[in-house]
C-alpha cells in the first residue's frame, strides 16, 4: 500500500499517556466526534484530533472505505504512537450502481459542500423510482502493533426532497428502514437506533471489552 506524507502541526498535547482505554479518533469532523462520544461506555475515553492537539488534514486517496479508514488511523498512529481509530463512510445508492460510495464526500467535486453533494444526488435520482440506498461505515483501529476492522451498515431510501435540520452530510435525504423520518428529523439518540456508525462502533466496543 502506498504511503502518503501530510503537513502536520502538533500542538501541545492535552494527554500524556495512552492505554487501551484511551483512543484517539482520527477525524476532523465534529459531527462524527459528537456521535461517537454519545456512544461511549464509562471505560473508554475518546480524544478527537483537536482534543489531542493535532492539526492535520488527511486526504482520502484510495478507492475503498477500508483503505481510507486504515490510512487515517495509520498516519495518526505514526505521529502519536497512541492507540487510535479512524472511520470512513460512504452512501451507496442502488440505482446509481453504488455511487457516490467511497466518493461521497466529494460527489459534486473537490471542495464542494454537503448541500451541493445532495443537489447532485437528487438530480441524478430525479427519474428513478428505486430509491434504495445504504450507508456503510468502516472503522479501522490500531492497538499496539495490531490492526482491526469493523463495519456497520444502515439500509434505507433516498427521499425526493430534504427534510429536517439536524445531523450532517446526507442526513436530510436519508430515511432508514423502520423509520418514517430522515436522519435529519431525528435526535442523536434516535439516529443511534439505526446508525451505521453506531453499529460499527458497537462492534469496536465489544471487541475492546472481549478481545
Ligand atoms: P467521510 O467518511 O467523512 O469521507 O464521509 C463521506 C461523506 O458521507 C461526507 O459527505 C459525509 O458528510 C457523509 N456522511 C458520513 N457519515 C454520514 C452520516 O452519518 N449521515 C449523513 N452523511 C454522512
Amino acid at each position: 500500500m502506498q504511503k502518503w506524507n501530510y503537513g502536520i502541526v502538533l500542538k501541545k498535547c492535552s494527554f500524556n499517556e495512552s492505554t487501551m482505554d484511551t483512543l484517539i479518533f482520527a477525524t476532523n469532523n465534529p459531527n462524527k466526534v459528537k456521535e461517537v462520544k454519545s456512544l461511549l461506555n464509562s471505560r473508554l475515553v475518546v480524544l478527537s484530533l483537536s482534543d489531542a492537539g493535532i492539526i492535520i488534514d488527511i486526504p482520502e486517496p484510495f478507492d475503498t472505505l477500508e483503505e481510507n479508514a486504515y490510512e487515517k488511523a495509520r498516519v495518526i498512529h505514526e505521529i502519536t504512537g497512541s492507540n487510535c481509530f479512524a472511520e470512513d463512510t460512504g452512501l451507496m445508492v442502488a440505482s446509481l450502481n453504488g455511487e457516490p460510495g467511497v466518493k461521497s464526500a466529494r460527489y459534486a467535486g473537490e471542495n464542494k459542500s454537503a448541500e451541493e453533494n445532495i443537489d447532485k444526488l437528487l438530480f441524478n435520482l430525479k427519474d428513478k423510482s428505486n430509491r434504495k440506498a445504504q450507508f456503510k461505515t468502516i472503522i479501522s483501529i490500531i492497538i499496539g502493533d495490531t490492526h482491526h476492522i469493523f463495519d456497520g451498515i444502515c439500509k434505507g431510501i433516498i427521499t425526493y426532497e430534504r427534510k429536517g435540520r439536524s445531523g450532517f452530510g446526507y442526513d436530510s435525504i436519508f430515511v432508514p428502514e423502520g423509520s418514517a423520518k430522515t436522519f435529519a428529523e431525528m435526535t442523536l439518540e434516535e439516529k443511534n437506533i439505526f446508525s451505521h456508525r453506531k453499529k460499527a462502533f458497537e462492534k469496536l466496543m465489544n471487541f475492546l471489552t472481549h478481545p
